[in-house]
């Protein structure tokens, strides 16, 4: 298949190299030399733009930072629906807001288009390993047509409903993640106040009702766990300055709706505090390193 794809990178690259290895021919485009110079040196076809990448293309990919790139790249005279042919699926992978997400799908309808939302749990490892999950909202025919696709690039695909689903599901998760990741660090600093063995806490708790994700996979506390990030310095991984983009769209979908999450907005305001300390670009794990006065 022909598949175009823009924004080539910490996430974007690795999946438009899955597509190619799986024998899909795949042009795309970015703003940054570097990445398409990398790119292009896996194989892939570099275009002059995002509209010359989507010419005679089956399915497009986006993956671009946030919600903005994502209204400029498709919106507009300039935007790929006012030049691309509407038999081409549009894929967007961002994380982004799923009120945009609903927008731009709503415009993309009326000009003829498919569009499905399509964003991703799994970090960069997951990217490399065509291991993502996909939580994906659109009409069905439309996941449908792109599952082996996605397949190509992650293990799990979830149509979560309608247009924007996807989205919904991404930040209901990632805000939950955060706060986990908050409760988790904080049981674990009382126990080690109290002069436990984090390690031996940490076990008890695994097979205990406070058992979570980032107690058991990822435990924030150096040493626990040799091969979390916190056993690293914190490096790699998922960055605060990540978590706090996602929890920034949690607090604002949750504002927009109505919706109460005061543990969302305070996991948001400490995850801020973090990251103006200097450790925006640490492992979000890090938190457990924050100060007890913020
Ligand atoms: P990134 O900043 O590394 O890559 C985004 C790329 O988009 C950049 O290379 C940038 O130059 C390019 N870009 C921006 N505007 C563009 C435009 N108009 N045309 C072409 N290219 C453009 O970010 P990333 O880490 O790859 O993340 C991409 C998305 O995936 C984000 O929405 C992020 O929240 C989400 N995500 C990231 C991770 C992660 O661990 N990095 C995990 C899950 C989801």
């Amino acid at each position: 298949m022909k598949i175009g794809f823009i924004g080539l990178g910490n996430m974007g690259l690795p999946m438009a190299i899955n597509l190619m290895k799986a024998g899909h021919q795949v042009t795309g485009f970015d703003l940054v030399q570097s990445q398409l110079d990398a790119f292009s040196a896996a194989g892939g076809i570099v275009s002059a733009s995002a509209n010359v990448a989507a010419k005679d293309v089956e399915m497009l990919i986006s993956m671009l930072p946030a919600s903005r790139h994502v209204e400029g790249l498709y919106l507009g005279d300039t935007g790929l629906l006012a030049n691309a042919d509407p038999k081409t699926l549009l894929i967007d992978c961002s994380t982004i807001s799923p009120k945009v997400a609903q927008a731009v799908a709503t415009t993309a309808k009326s000009k003829g288009f498919e569009m499905i939302d399509a964003p991703v749990s799994g970090g960069t490892a997951g990217a490399q390993a065509a291991t993502l999950t996909f939580m994906v909202g659109g009409d069905a025919g439309a996941v449908d047509y792109a599952r082996p696709l996605l397949e190509k690039m992650g293990k799990n695909i979830f149509h979560a409903g309608a247009s924007g689903a996807g989205q919904t599901v991404k930040v209901c998760n990632n805000m939950l993640l955060g706060i986990q990741m908050l409760g988790t660090s904080e049981a674990l600093r009382l126990g080690i106040a109290n002069g436990m063995d984090p390690k031996v806490l940490s076990d008890i708790m695994s097979k205990s009702s406070g058992r979570n994700w980032a107690l058991e996979l990822y435990n924030p506390c150096p040493g626990v766990m040799e091969n979390a990030p916190s056993s690293k310095g914190y490096a790699g991984g998922f960055g605060v300055d990540l978590m706090l983009k996602d929890l920034g769209l949690a607090v604002e979908n949750a504002e927009n709706l109505d919706a109460s999450v005061p543990l969302g907005k305070l996991a948001q305001q400490l995850y801020e505090n973090h990251s103006k300390a200097g450790n925006g670009q640490l492992d979000f794990s890090s938190v457990f390193n924050l100060k007890q006065s913020t």
